[in-house]
């Protein structure tokens, strides 16, 4: 890490610790010029990077705030607190560095998106689904639309289904 002081790129680790549940590395430096310390803080996606495979085959570092722009936009005016909407992002991105190592189906984010939408709000799930095309064509949205109308009752906002 480049030194806050002095530019000099060489330094020493003096602690280390993770915080916002692992997503987010805080590292203590000391510089081996000048000494003086500085703190820095590392997303885990500086940590290890994750290639995301396009259906296309193109490949594409994974962007976190690419993944945010499609979740606000699946949310649109919705009712859904931005706590919410971070909540859905982290637990996604945190769910890749679990369970991949270097590369990712698109296709494989997408429905892991979907997953947590689905329980979140159904207007935002069928939205980001249909943008990111999870159905092959429109008998499968009306499927999938038909089985969320035909969940228990005690689901939240299920009548507004069409409403908007
Ligand atoms: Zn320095």
């Amino acid at each position: 890490m480049i030194c806050p002081f002095c530019k000099l790129n060489d330094d020493k680790v003096i602690d280390s610790r993770s915080t916002d549940g692992g997503a987010v590395i805080r590292r203590r430096r000391e510089c081996l010029k000048c000494a003086k310390r500085f703190t820095t803080y590392e997303r885990a996606e500086e940590l290890a990077r994750i290639t995301v495979v396009k259906k296309d085959l193109r490949r594409e570092t994974f962007d976190r705030d690419k993944l945010m722009r499609g979740i606000r936009s699946a949310f649109g005016k919705r009712p859904v607190s931005e706590e919410t909407k971070l909540r859905v992002v982290t637990d996604v991105e945190e769910s890749l560095y679990r369970d991949f190592d270097r590369e990712v189906d698109s296709v494989e984010i997408g429905k892991r998106v979907c997953e947590k939408l689905k329980v979140v709000d159904e207007v935002a799930y069928i939205r980001f689904a249909s943008v990111y095309h999870q159905f092959r064509d429109v008998t499968e949205l009306a499927n999938e639309l038909a089985t969320l109308l035909n969940r228990p009752k005690d689901v939240k906002d299920q009548g507004k289904l069409f409403g908007q």
